[in-house]
């Protein structure tokens, strides 16, 4: 852990294991913190806070900067890191080290761009000026599937907006965590301002960030069930909370689509990171008369892909997380199948040698899924495309927005029109309009409905960590 400058053990020795998804090995042991490392975590921050919130804008400005430039420079390093221990294939953990990078850079930017206002009053005698003051310590929890990107996007515009930071990263991911606090203490971040408890069992740090009156921000990217009970909980002191949760993206085909440009865009982002995504899509709508042409290629791109290890050459799916993802996959697969799915391609775990001590799924490909089917409502988290035939009478605007959920949502036409009218009528937080990647460190980032509350990235990133303080003046 990384505790007001220094590494250290739990207090009371405690250890827990970190696996490579793709083999079932142990590659190392880390800290599991206690209630009293969890403490000095906090204490820690609330320290700093002072000092760090009290630092000119260019000064945090150019901590960031500094960092930035260092994580360029690792990049190969910890795309390797992040390979060994979440599984996603090297190419792909290289991107994602790219974009956890941008985070750093943009809200470099960003921390000289925090204005106030000053507002007329309907008084001759009174001035108001809108100061934007930085909200406190924040209790930061990242989720497995991006565990560098989900740092930086919550780190960068905290610090940049002069708040102080405790990161619990997933248990099954602290490895990247603490390669990025390596980056920060060489970027010689004051002591304090950022610390990094591991913990095995997430509920005690949660709990404690959720009560502990110093915490005054928590920020977290995970399931909506989690994310429902710490909100409820940050409700009993009033804390300021984000949350970026689960998702159900549908992806809209038009008829007017081309079905070979949209089934290649729909398998590049169903099978990010293995479907382990939360903007990955998880139900596909395509106009019934296209859903063979477009199920036969997008089954042609789904076949060439291979599966294994991400060190090696050419992988493009690696492992899920663990047993429970593998589980939740063959049961949504299982029920689709009672009740009329038709199995395109994949569908079982893959256990020949050399993936069988991983947590491998075939990439699978469902057709005929309908509204009565789990994977339907259900967030797959997995490598499965559903594909659900719609006719000209459907409102597949309506299909789309049924869910819960509201995170991310895609649309192929080439009509301005219809894409107008998808992008206005769409429920969610975040459209790809033929595009399959609307995300960057410049725009903003979140979902509406069970799929959180909150922006991550873009100005309303740092917005998420200042507090607006109104002066009303008489002169
Ligand atoms: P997933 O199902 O994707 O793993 P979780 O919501 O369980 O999603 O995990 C996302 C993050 O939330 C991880 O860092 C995990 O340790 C953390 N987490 C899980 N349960 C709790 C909890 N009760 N309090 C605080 N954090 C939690």
């Amino acid at each position: 852990m990384f505790i007001n400058g220094k590494w250290k053990e739990a207090q009371n020795g405690a250890k827990f294991d970190v696996l490579n998804p793709a083999t079932g090995e142990v590659i190392s042991s880390v800290a599991d913190a206690g209630s009293q490392d969890i403490s000095a975590a906090i204490e820690a921050a609330d320290k700093a806070f002072p000092v760090w919130s009290s630092l000119t804008a260019y000064q945090r400005s150019h901590y960031l900067y500094t960092a930035w430039k260092i994580m360029m420079d690792k990049k190969e390093d910890l795309a390797r890191v992040m390979t060994m221990e979440q599984g996603k294939p090297l190419v792909a953990a290289r991107n994602e080290v790219q974009y956890g990078a941008d985070f750093l850079l943009w809200f470099a930017e960003e921390a000289k761009r925090v204005y106030g206002q000053t507002i007329p009053s309907a008084r001759p005698d009174q001035r108001f000026i809108v100061l934007k003051q930085p909200i406190g310590v924040v209790g930061a929890v990242t989720p497995w599937n991006y565990p560098v990107s989900m740092i930086t996007r919550k780190l960068a515009p905290a610090l940049a907006a002069g708040c102080t930071v405790v990161l619990k990263p997933a248990e099954a991911t602290p490895l990247c965590a603490m390669e990025m606090f390596k980056i920060f203490e060489e970027a010689q971040i004051p002591a304090g301002v950022i610390n990094l408890v591991t913990a095995f069992d997430p509920k005690p740090v949660g709990d404690e960030f959720v009560s502990n009156p110093i915490i005054r921000k928590l920020t977290f990217t995970g399931s909506t069930k989690v994310g429902k009970m710490l909100a409820s909980k940050a409700a009993q002191h009033m804390k300021k909370i984000s949350l970026e949760l689960g998702g159900h993206a549908p992806f809209i085909v038009y008829d007017d689509a081309d079905p070979i440009h949209a089934a290649k865009g729909a398998v590049l982002v169903k099978f990010l990171n293995t479907g382990q995504a939360c903007i990955s899509p998880n139900r596909i709508f395509v106009p019934r008369h296209m859903v063979d042409d477009f199920t036969q290629e997008f089954t042609k791109r789904v076949n060439a892909m291979k599966a294994g290890n991400g060190m090696d050459k050419g992988v493009r799916i690696g492992p899920l997380v663990g047993p429970d993802a593998i589980a939740k996959v063959e049961n949504q697969v299982k029920d689709a199948l009672e009740k009329g799915a038709q199995l395109i391609t994949g569908g079982t775990r893959l256990t020949d040698s050399p993936l069988e001590n991983g947590f491998f799924y075939a990439p699978t490909v469902l057709s005929n899924v309908t509204k009565d089917m789990l994977i339907f409502r259900e967030e797959t988290f997995g490598p499965v495309a559903p594909i659900i035939a719609y006719d000209p009478e459907d409102d597949v605007i309506e299909m789309a927005n049924d869910t819960v959920y509201g995170l991310a949502a895609y649309v192929y036409t080439k009509s301005t029109s219809r894409a107008m009218n998808a992008f206005e009528r769409l429920k969610f937080g975040i459209i790809g309009i033929n595009d399959i990647n609307p995300t960057s460190a410049a725009a903003p980032f979140g979902g509406m409905k069970e799929s959180g509350i909150g922006r991550e990235g873009a100005k309303e990133g740092i917005n998420e960590y200042l507090e607006t303080k109104l002066g009303g003046f008489s002169i």
